[in-house]
């Protein structure tokens, strides 16, 4: 029965499964729409399958007498403020007892500006984010300079970034230069840790580096012994409280402290923390 007034709709035409087809089509246009534009605008980015390490990739030794040793130069270069926390204070923390001056460039504020106008306080980000890479650095006694790039969106082949990056590199006079690896990736990185990473080692010949070790690898050769340092590394992260507070901040100790230990099993360490370790020059 049809009530008054309801428009009676023209009965679809053409075989069943032509019918279905077109609305499966329909259907996989809007998700690929919907998940494409997510993929788009997030700035992680997948890496898959990821790129196997060489074989045989054997360890190597970094000058561990130079690089343990006082008044070796350090310089750091990561995406945002909480990276250097994140993926490698306890190797930080225990060049700091050794003696080491380092000096971390973050390369973006980390104010999340690549979100719709509206959706976050970009000054206030930054402001908040610069604080606590400060105070997050003090524990283990590194200068930081900020370079200011846009957040989620850091291209280091832009000239100024560049520059910025290579003069604030070469102006550190570093001995070992620490950065993100962008050639052996996790299948998920940020583009902004890839991107930093990608330019430092570009750069890394300029500077007086002789050594580079590459964090966040999928190809480690050189593993730093960090046992000692969990309990500091615990409290380091949590100094990025607007990041990590709460049941986050269990997990994410969690997750890195099983990372550690999977990285003391793989070197026959309790725990360590692994990078690619690459010579420039004697
Ligand atoms: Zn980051």
């Amino acid at each position: 029965m049809r009530l008054k007034g309801m428009r009676k709709r023209d009965k679809p035409t053409g075989p069943w499964w032509k019918r279905a087809l077109k609305s499966v089509g329909r259907m996989l246009i809007i998700f690929v729409v919907i998940v494409g534009g997510i993929y788009w605008w997030n700035p992680q980015r997948l890496h898959y399958p990821p790129r196997k390490p060489p074989s045989p990739f054997p360890k190597i030794d970094p000058d561990s007498a130079k690089l343990y040793s006082n008044g070796t130069r350090i310089t750091v270069v990561v995406g945002h403020p909480d990276d250097a926390e994140y993926f490698i204070s306890g190797f930080l923390c225990k060049l700091h007892d050794s003696g080491a001056k380092i000096h971390l460039i973050v390369v973006t504020d980390g104010d999340k500006s690549y979100y719709p106008p509206g959706f976050t306080n970009v000054e206030e980000n930054r402001k908040v984010r610069h604080e606590e890479q400060i105070k997050a650095s003090q524990g283990y006694g590194a200068d930081v300079e900020f370079l200011g790039g846009p957040d989620g969106r850091y291209n280091p082949d832009e000239p100024q970034l560049r520059r910025k990056l290579e003069d604030a590199m070469v102006a550190s006079k570093p001995d070992y230069l620490l950065c993100f690896d962008s050639e052996f990736l996790p299948v998920v990185q940020h583009r902004d840790h890839e991107n930093s990473g990608r330019a430092a080692l570009e750069l890394a010949p300029k500077t007086s580096a002789k050594w580079v070790l590459l964090f966040a690898s999928t190809a480690k050769n050189f593993y730093a012994d960090t046992d000692k340092y969990w309990s500091q590394r615990s409290e380091l992260i949590a100094v990025h409280a607007s990041q990590f507070s709460g049941e986050k901040l269990a997990l994410i100790r969690g997750t890195l402290m099983e990372r550690e230990m999977n990285d003391g099993a793989e070197s026959g360490l309790n725990m360590a923390e692994g990078f690619r370790a690459i010579k420039l020059h004697d």
